[in-house]
């Protein structure tokens, strides 16, 4: 029952063919999606499907699970079954495991052409079986792993390297009439990464997966993604996206979310408009937004609140939101779709802001229920 609210999205999207991993679209103007990796040993199943768990809970659409041993591939088929969202397989050096993961009813299966030796005997096989069982492959270059041919021809993993080495994959499996393909080509330079998905995006119509590979810690990955995704999205380009964060997988589906409802390719939920405040300010405003944000976590519908730290912009701002607070004199202001209902202490305001939001939300879902 979350009403609609119509966004305007950033850009036209790059047009592209589309796949289904699982029940999934990507490409072809599907909405972008939002995937992950565990972090867990795929063959302890309990962990990774309590994983896998977590991360739907957290809005995660498509899971991906590491695939290097002979125990991670027999664990693959009851990990594809229980998880509540499509599972894709990611397979390195094995082609043995390629066909496991698809025979195991993996929504997808991830190959590392610079890695897989004897790649090229076995393409037609992996394409026949994937065909065989509708699996989709994504063709997975990346800069630490990429062909040592094109390592030499290029001197480094550059943008040109790195599309030439995926469509020269890509071009293997089209030889065998498979085309059931999405194409990540990532490096851990956003200049770089931006510049190969332009490229690629320009030379095929694949649907194509954003990634900053080793991007690092939260704080420096998070703005790195946000930053590679935004100037590629904002061209239109990417269709689905992982950000690869030193840290707990959910948190990257947290960033990935966020980024896309910055760029209005997915309905903004909760959003707290708050000053940064500066000398004017009469309320501790860090504290009051944090206080906020943490009352309101969860909410889904799109609220827009504002947490002002003086008179100035604060009955500007907090006008323009669903609802706001506007501080001065040890009081605030409590603002609803533009009117002033309330003044309350200070002491009240994070209180009386939660009522008011739980309110609206409420209304909200009432007016998306009868629509
Ligand atoms: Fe400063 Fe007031 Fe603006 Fe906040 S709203 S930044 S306190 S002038």
């Amino acid at each position: 029952g979350v009403p609609e609210v119509p966004v305007r999205p950033v850009a036209e999207r790059r047009v592209s063919r589309q796949i289904q991993v699982g029940p999934v679209a990507v490409g072809g103007g599907a909405p972008v999606s939002v995937q992950s990796m565990t972090t867990t040993r795929t063959s302890d199943i309990g962990a990774t499907l309590q994983q896998i768990a977590e991360l739907t809970a957290s809005g995660c659409q498509i899971v991906r699970v590491a695939c290097p041993t002979q125990d991670d591939a027999d664990a693959l088929a009851t990990i594809a079954r229980k998880s509540q969202i499509p599972v894709i397989a990611d397979i390195h050096f094995q082609p043995k495991y390629v066909f496991a993961a698809i025979e195991a009813g993996c929504a997808a299966v991830r190959v590392n052409p610079g890695n897989i030796k004897q790649f090229d005997d076995k393409v037609k096989e992996i394409a026949r079986a994937a065909k065989d069982h509708g699996t989709p492959i994504r063709i997975g270059v990346n800069a630490g792993s990429l062909d040592r041919r094109l390592l030499q021809k290029y001197g480094k993993a550059t943008p040109e390297a790195l599309v030439e080495s995926a469509l020269w994959e890509a071009s293997l499996f089209e030889e065998h009439d498979f085309r059931d393909i999405k194409i990540s080509v990532k490096h851990n330079d956003p200049v770089v990464m931006i510049e190969a998905y332009q490229q690629l995006a320009a030379q095929c119509d694949y649907p194509l997966h954003l990634g900053v590979t080793e991007a690092g810690p939260a704080f420096q990955g998070t703005i790195k993604s946000a930053v590679a995704f935004g100037a590629l999205l904002s061209r239109g380009i990417g269709d689905t996206i992982r950000v690869s964060l030193s840290a707990p997988p959910a948190e990257e589906v947290k960033v990935g979310i966020q980024i896309l409802e910055s760029l209005n390719l997915r309905q903004r939920r909760l959003e707290i408009v708050s000053c940064p405040s500066c000398g004017r300010a009469q309320v501790d405003v860090y504290k009051l937004a944090d206080e906020v944000t943490a009352g309101l976590e969860g909410m889904e519908v799109p609220l827009r609140v504002a947490v002002m730290g003086c008179v100035v912009n604060g009955p500007g701002e907090a006008r323009e939101a669903d609802l706001g607070v506007a501080s001065g004199n040890g009081k605030g202001q409590i603002f609803v779709k533009g009117e002033v209902i309330k003044t309350v202490p200070e002491s009240k305001i994070v209180e009386t802001l939660i009522e008011e939001a739980m309110k609206i939300a409420e209304q909200m879902e009432q007016d998306g229920a009868a629509s």
